[in-house]
């Protein structure tokens, strides 16, 4: 008995240093960068329970990835209605999508003012760890993490363009796809974007105020607006899944090598931003 107690004291005390580790050794780079301060102070912040809500970035692990990597989320802002965006769904030739998010959660981290109250924004920059590593567009499985979801229409060979890709072995077979879908529908946001590249348009997914976010959104970031796909069939697709569990969502298609890419999505955000917190839609 009091090895098994000495082992659960020491086990609390692993926790105990695991979890003070990150947030001191944050600490002690404050000096050096003073943006990095405004993030490391809201993330001490948000591990301490006890405080009334915290403002800052709180940061955690929704899952991992075939080869363990985590798959790790941001969240900014206090309010109930959470919005998502999310980077690197594909990776490899649409890693922009990996860095536009992560800048869109800096800017927000720096300015947490310009999310309206009652809003909270939340960020997972990069959906295909293995893939961002490896340099590819599938994940470690050579799996399409955009046919790979729970639809009615999956099959599991599906379509890129002109070419056939694995869908994997049945809806959310892959752990990145599994842990994303029950984090967002446990979540159950008011909009979730999904960034790729590289078409210049966002895609609405049809569900409830899909249209009208994703109307404001093009208009701000200067895309096309479309609400069906006209290029080619996908199946056991991101947005189709999240429509038939009643989110809405919206892909949005970035342009290649734009010069205005983070100014226009941060244009597109700020206008989703405005609509549902001054309108509340
Ligand atoms: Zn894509």
């Amino acid at each position: 008995m009091r090895a098994r107690a000495l082992a659960v004291i020491t086990s609390i005390a692993m926790v105990g240093l695991l979890l003070s580790l990150p947030v001191a050794n944050l600490m002690a780079d404050e000096a050096a960068d003073p943006g990095r301060a405004a993030v490391v102070g809201g993330l001490a912040r948000g591990v301490d329970r006890d405080t009334a809500e915290p403002a800052g970035p709180r940061q955690h692990v929704i899952g991992n990835s075939v080869e363990g990597r985590p798959l790790e989320v941001t969240e900014i802002g206090t309010g109930d209605t959470a919005i998502v965006l999310i980077g690197g769904i594909h990776t490899g030739p649409e890693v922009g999508t990996v860095y536009l998010v992560r800048e869109l959660k800096d800017h927000f981290a720096s300015n947490p003012g310009q999310i309206p109250p009652g809003i909270r924004l939340v960020f997972l920059p990069n959906a295909n760890p293995d893939g961002y590593v490896h340099g590819t567009r599938l994940n470690a499985r050579n799996v399409d993490l955009n046919r790979n979801w729970l639809t009615d229409d999956w099959e599991p060979i599906a379509t890129h363009g002109r070419h056939q890709v694995s869908a994997g072995d049945a809806p959310l077979s892959e752990p990145e796809t599994q842990a994303l879908y029950h984090y967002l529908l446990d979540l159950g946001p008011h909009f979730a974007l999904s960034y790729h590249g590289y078409v210049g348009l966002i895609e609405d997914n049809g569900a409830q105020r899909s249209w009208d976010l994703s109307s404001v959104y093009a208009v701000a970031a200067g895309y096309d607006h479309i609400s069906d796909w006209p290029y080619y069939d996908i199946t056991g697709q991101f947005i189709d899944s999240m429509a038939e569990a009643g989110i809405a969502a919206a892909d949005v298609e970035l342009v290649e090598d734009d010069p205005d890419n983070f100014s226009r999505n941060l244009a597109g955000v700020l206008a989703v931003l405005d609509l549902v917190g001054r309108v509340g839609i």
